[in-house]
């Protein structure tokens, strides 16, 4: 994960952050108080959320709710790159704050 913009860039409320997960890989099986605003950059994925799956692939905008699980599994031959949103609040300087 890669922080495009973030705190240490003077951003007050919001970070963008840059993902790649390799074929097969996944994110962390997660949720957590605060919302997401994704979009797929590269790839194909399979998005857990609540209880459905979502297949997804690049140019697709997802919105992840505060407090719903969610997952992003690559299901892709190649790397899946998605931008992912959230607030500054957030510690995104934690090793593996997920997706
Ligand atoms: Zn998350």
């Amino acid at each position: 994960m890669e922080i495009l913009v973030g705190r240490q860039h003077g951003a007050p409320n919001f970070a963008m952050r840059h993902y790649v997960v390799e074929p097969g890989g996944h994110t962390p099986h997660h949720s957590h108080d605060y919302e997401h605003e994704v979009i797929i950059i590269d790839g194909e994925a399979d998005v857990t959320y609540g209880t459905s799956v979502h297949r997804i692939r690049a140019g697709d905008v997802l919105f992840i709710a505060p407090n719903q699980m969610h997952q992003f599994r690559n299901v892709g031959a190649g790397p899946l790159r998605f931008l992912c949103m959230v607030p500054t609040s957030f510690d995104c300087g934690k090793p593996t704050p997920g997706s």
